[in-house]
């Protein structure tokens, strides 16, 4: 991280600006120096300068190669099919990255013992496209997917870095190469190879319908796992379920130019202006950003006074069962730093 770094900021829709103040307010009370560039996207953004992603926020991005993200309400029926679709396409974000993390006094299956990493190809696969309807009678579909050498050996590089900057000890790949001979295998092929040049770390493979019985019954064996766009995107919501749901769920979006790093769950229109949304899943996701600025030790800081909040049920949000408010919570985790 450099010296008075600069990250963008987008507050969202809903209970987006909530959770920002809340996860800003943190932020500060970690007195890091960080430095933060508002940005419109969304319905807010539609509403003051009549369009979703005003080029301003584009060129703010493109600046400071770092957004922490609020969530965004797409609206029907209006340009992008969902506009945090569109962020990852225009900067190329080719990694998703989302931890699942046993946490205590979560309404969890798994309070203890899951600590895993999806780490989801972002570009390409079933994803390239919407499909076409191929007969006139509306009666036949089909959809075609990509799979490249080099989309595929970035994106299991990039898992097998993240295990070797982290100390873990696992690549799990995850894939159906059985049955999608071409795309599957050629993942799969590029990743045996990519494997074999991180020998101290374990790989091992499995077939993506015996990962989800897996995961469901011995989460603790993952550490890490790699897949395809589409397996990773209905796994690592698997894995958000394991552990408490999207209160807790945190996600990156990362290409070699810009990283975006955001809640996983959407706006919350039905709690938006009560103040009792859960902050944890957007500071979460800024433990995952001071990792990526390099500040390991004040990422774990940051989840340490999130677990011990967690552990003291102090002022906990009520989606966690608690009777406290968005700032009420994010100031016990500030105490807690
Ligand atoms: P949602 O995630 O907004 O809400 C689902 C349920 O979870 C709701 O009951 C909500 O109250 C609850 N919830 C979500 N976050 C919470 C929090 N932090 N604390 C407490 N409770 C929380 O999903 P949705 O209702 O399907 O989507 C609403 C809007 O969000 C849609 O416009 C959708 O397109 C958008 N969305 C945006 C993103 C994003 O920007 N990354 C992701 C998903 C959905």
């Amino acid at each position: 991280m450099t010296q008075n770094q600069t990250i963008t900021v987008i507050r969202g829709d809903g209970i987006g600006p909530e959770i920002m103040d809340a996860a800003l307010y943190v932020l500060d009370a970690m007195k890091l120096g960080l430095q933060y560039e508002e940005a419109d996207a969304g319905m807010a953004a539609l509403e003051k300068h009549g369009e979703l992603l005003p080029a301003a926020t584009m060129d703010s991005i493109r600046r400071n190669r770092v957004a922490l993200k609020s969530p965004l309400t797409t609206p029907v029926g209006e340009g992008f099919s969902s506009i945090n679709v569109e962020l990852r396409k225009r900067f190329d974000l080719y990694a998703n990255v989302r931890p699942a993390k046993s946490f205590p006094n979560t309404k969890s299956r798994f309070p203890s013992g899951v600590d895993l990493i999806t780490v989801r190809e972002n570009t390409e696969g079933a994803y390239i496209g919407e499909g076409q309807m191929t007969s006139e009678d509306g009666q036949i579909a089909t959809l075609t997917q990509k799979v490249t050498r080099k989309g595929s050996e970035r994106i299991v590089r990039y898992a097998f870095d993240l295990a070797r900057s982290t100390g873990r000890k696992k690549v799990t790949v995850v894939h159906k190469a059985n049955i999608l001979k071409s795309t599957s295998g050629l993942f799969l092929k590029v990743a045996r190879e990519v494997a074999a040049q991180y020998p101290e770390i374990q790989c091992n493979e499995m077939i993506v319908d015996n990962c989800c019985m897996q995961l469901v019954m011995k989460p603790e064996q993952f550490d890490i796992i790699v897949t395809t766009n589409l397996f990773g995107d209905i796994i690592s919501d698997l894995c958000a379920g394991l552990v408490g749901g999207l209160g807790l769920a945190p996600g990156a979006n990362i290409g070699a130019d810009a990283a975006i790093f955001e809640a996983v769950h959407g706006s919350a229109p039905d709690i938006a202006g009560k103040g009792i949304a859960n902050p944890c899943a957007l500071l979460l996701a800024v433990g995952q950003m001071l990792d990526h600025l390099g500040k390991p030790d004040e990422a774990a800081r940051l989840r340490h006074a999130i677990v011990a909040t967690l552990e003291a049920k102090d002022s906990l949000t009520p989606d966690l069962g608690g009777e406290g408010n968005t700032m009420s919570f994010a100031k016990a985790i500030a105490g807690r730093l």
